[in-house]
């Protein structure tokens, strides 16, 4: 079985690639994704670890994207993620997301919740930054209780301190992923549902869907094997863990079968 979507600290995740790696060889998947926000900077410190421990690892991305204000993720795998021009594009992302968080720190002040944008940096430690570091710097400061509660509160979606993403859009992030041979996959499509956006990324490009996902219930894995079988698109699945920042570790509860990974190596020439 593999999972093939996980989080490090080179995100919003608190285990490093090299941790992640060995979790996964305590729960006995086989093959893994490395699946970070708008960074590939965990992949190669993962292969290390899984070419020491026997576990594959397959290179990935999980970029954020808005679509008319709402989160969309695609997830990219299999990119040349090497490649010099690609990187200097995430960097060029990950620093709107400083801007982002900068925005966000301001307002808060503004609002009576003193927070220091240096400290929400430490906590980020050199990883792409995300509202999950506010949270913690909201929850250390003892303005909040839970990270839940700082989302809820102050920076969720329709809170007073939110501040929307840049704005990439997944159609701009379908083509990026292609263009340095990476297979698009819509990620947990379950968490807005519009399959009318499905169709239009499809006809962008996207070749993917990602069927199995702790938010989506049955009912909603098997409309969206559905949609993917119609439309001759890959399959794929994983945890979303992000080393237990969520309040318990998810690695392992979401597994597909190697299959699934096994179908996009052989249209990437690699089985
Ligand atoms: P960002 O990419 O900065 O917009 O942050 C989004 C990330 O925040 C998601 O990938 C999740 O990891 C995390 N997240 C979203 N909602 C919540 C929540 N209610 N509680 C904890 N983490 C959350
Ligand atoms: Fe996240
Ligand atoms: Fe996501
Ligand atoms: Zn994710």
């Amino acid at each position: 079985m593999c999972d093939l979507h996980l989080h490090t600290t080179c995100s919003d995740g608190i285990l490093s690639p090299e941790t992640m790696v060995l979790k996964a060889k305590e729960v006995r998947l086989a093959a893994v994704a490395i699946a970070d926000h708008d960074t590939v900077d965990g992949v190669d410190p993962a292969i290390r670890t899984g070419k020491q421990v026997g576990i594959e690892v397959v290179p990935a991305i999980e970029m954020s994207c808005l679509y008319q204000k709402f989160d969309v993720h695609i997830l990219g795998y299999y990119m040349d993620f090497h490649d010099p021009e690609l990187l200097s594009y995430l960097e060029k992302v990950r620093a709107k997301r400083l801007e982002r968080a900068e925005k966000i720190v301001a307002k808060l002040n503004e609002q009576g919740f003193p927070l220091d944008v240096k400290r929400v940096l430490e906590i980020a430690n050199g990883g792409a930054l995300g509202r999950p570091h506010i949270a913690q710097a909201l929850l250390e400061r003892g303005h909040v209780k839970t990270m839940d509660e700082a989302f809820v509160r102050f920076i969720g979606y329709h809170s007073p301190a939110y501040v929307p993403k840049m704005e990439i859009s997944p159609l701009e992030a379908t083509g990026v992923i292609r263009k340095y041979g990476g297979i698009p996959v819509v990620a947990h499509p379950g968490s807005y549902r519009d399959d009318k956006l499905l169709n239009v990324l499809i006809e962008a490009g996207l070749m993917g869907i990602e069927v199995y996902h702790p938010d989506h219930d049955a009912a909603m894995s098997e409309h969206y094997l559905e949609i993917a079988q119609k439309n001759d698109l890959f399959i794929t699945g994983g945890s979303d863990c992000h080393g237990g920042r969520k309040g318990r570790l998810f690695i392992g509860e979401t597994n597909v079968p190697y299959r699934y990974l096994a179908q996009m190596k052989k249209y990437k020439g690699l089985a």
